[in-house]
């Protein structure tokens, strides 16, 4: 069937809509295709020339056979299974439901890449609804409107790198070349396009910690007394207050569930972290600023927050606070750095930024931080450098031989997304890949594009 795209989520999201929006008049009888099912449609799809086969799973609502809830499970698998990227829909303008919820939980246990497509999104209506939608843990929403066809090109960009993963292992070389040198000059234009669209919204910033830490002592810093709080307000949690305001001509938007997190633990006189609560703080934000005290750096609980942000794979800068009080600076600075490199491999070279709360100190640079890190987290490397990295690492220092003495090819590499920066590589047999290896990519990736800090995935597929 070629590149495969299947739209999942609950009913009335629009599902139906964009399969006809896709599709067009070229609607296919099911029983025609082979490897689909009765009751999902599966047409020929294009979108700004890229085609593809789209598969709907909409219509298992009046199924009476058995339980709504078994049947979407089923449909939705198999869906996915079939496909080489999921779409899951949500409807931005009735936020997310618990069902939207389940969705997300059974798509990030599947094989299949997601893409989360937040529809209605037409005029400004949706956006409460684009800003929870970051709470599924999914990623970027890609905001559109299936009725009003708005936001077809941002899903375009969305799918191409996997269609052109899909599709790019069967051109000649020649082609790839030419391709590859049209695009190289196009990565600028897309960092800065990019960057564009990023700055026109506002950078989505939580501040994050352990009890004590001097959050809430940041956070008024931040906003000084004259800044108005806005909320709370649809689309955030319940409790969540946001405030925005300018540094360096970029616009900033905290997002603070402080107040959830005091309320919680009004009758516990020894505040505890709350993980849930936390993590749900996070799962607002693009970049989290996590708040230590100088005086007792990376415990538990820090390194708790810490592989929450990782893995929920938001930029993350690190506020050591209460510097005021830090009786030798140089040396508690070296044992910081050591201490982090140690127990934060992951994020090697994130920033680091000393300062005082209470006395309002480092507030100019930690903000400088956070922009910087979101704009790295924002990363789009091209796919002819990527190709030309990998064939250099590869030949400097090759996988290790399988059983048998064969080796594993590795081919392919391509930038499936940025926010974080998230890349594919294609390889013979991707499972026989050792996890050490895929760490050395990863290191090697860093160091090359110079993505200090930021979280970055690298998923290693097989290649057709
Ligand atoms: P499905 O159950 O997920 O297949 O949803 P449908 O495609 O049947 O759409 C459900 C409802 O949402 C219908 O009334 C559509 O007209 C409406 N709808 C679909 N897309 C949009 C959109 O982009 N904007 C708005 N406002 N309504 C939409
Ligand atoms: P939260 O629980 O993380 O919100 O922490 P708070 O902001 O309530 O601060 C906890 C305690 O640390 C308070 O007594 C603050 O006055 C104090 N504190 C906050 N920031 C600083 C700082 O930069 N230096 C010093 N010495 N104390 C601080």
């Amino acid at each position: 069937m070629g590149f495969t795209v299947a739209i999942v989520g609950r009913p009335n999201v629009g599902k139906s809509t964009l399969f006809n929006r896709l599709v067009g008049k070229r609607v296919a009888i099911v029983h025609d295709m082979p490897g689909v099912t009765r009751d999902r449609r599966a047409g020929a799809a294009t979108l700004l020339g890229m085609d593809f086969t789209v598969i709907d799973t909409a219509g298992y609502e009046d199924a009476t056979d058995d339980s709504v809830e078994a049947r979407m499970r089923r449909q939705t698998d198999q869906a996915v299974e079939e496909a080489d990227v999921a779409l899951l829909l949500i409807d931005s303008r009735a936020g997310v439901t618990p069902l939207d919820r389940h969705f997300a939980d059974l798509l990030r246990k599947a094989k299949t890449p997601v893409i989360l497509v937040a529809n209605k999104c037409e005029g400004r209506a949706g956006e409460p609804g684009l800003y929870e939608a970051y709470g599924l843990g999914l990623g970027e929403p890609v905001p559109v409107s299936a009725e009003h066809g708005e936001g077809l090109s941002d899903l375009f960009f969305a799918l191409q790198p996997y269609a052109e993963a899909a599709g790019a292992l069967n051109d000649d070389e020649d082609e790839d070349a030419v391709e590859q040198s049209a695009e190289d000059q196009d990565e600028e234009a897309a960092n800065a396009a990019e960057e564009a669209k990023a700055a026109a919204r506002p950078l989505q910033l939580v501040i994050a910690g352990r009890p004590n830490v001097g959050k809430s002592t940041l956070v008024n810093r931040l906003l000084g007394e004259d800044r108005m709080l806005t909320g709370p307000e649809a689309g955030l949690t319940r409790d969540a207050i946001t405030s925005e305001w300018e540094h360096k001509e970029r616009r900033i938007r905290l997002v603070d569930t402080a107040g959830l997190r005091k309320r919680a633990n009004i009758d516990d006189p020894v505040e505890k972290l709350s993980v849930s609560n936390t993590l749900e703080a996070i799962r607002m934000a693009e970049v989290v600023v996590l708040v230590m005290d100088a005086a007792a750096i990376l415990d538990k609980q820090d390194l708790t927050i810490a592989r929450m942000v990782i893995e929920e794979g938001r930029a993350l800068v690190i506020a050591i606070n209460k510097w005021d009080v830090v009786e030798k600076p140089d040396e508690a600075m070296a044992r910081l750095r050591d201490r982090l490199e140690t127990s934060m491999p992951q994020v090697r070279g994130v920033p680091c930024v000393t300062m005082s709360a209470l006395a309002g100190k480092g507030l100019g640079k930690l903000m400088d931080a956070v922009i910087e890190q979101h704009k790295t987290w924002n990363r789009r490397i091209s796919t002819a450098k990527l190709n030309q990295w990998l064939e250099e690492v590869v030949a400097h220092h090759p996988p290790p031989a399988l059983a048998g003495g064969r080796r594993l090819k590795i081919r392919y590499m391509t930038q499936a997304k940025a926010r974080p920066p998230t890349f594919i590589i294609f390889a013979s047999k991707p499972e026989e890949l050792p996890e050490a290896y895929t760490r050395y990519l990863v290191n090697g990736l860093r160091e090359a594009f110079k993505l200090p800090g930021v979280p970055l995935r690298l998923f290693v597929r097989g290649g057709k």
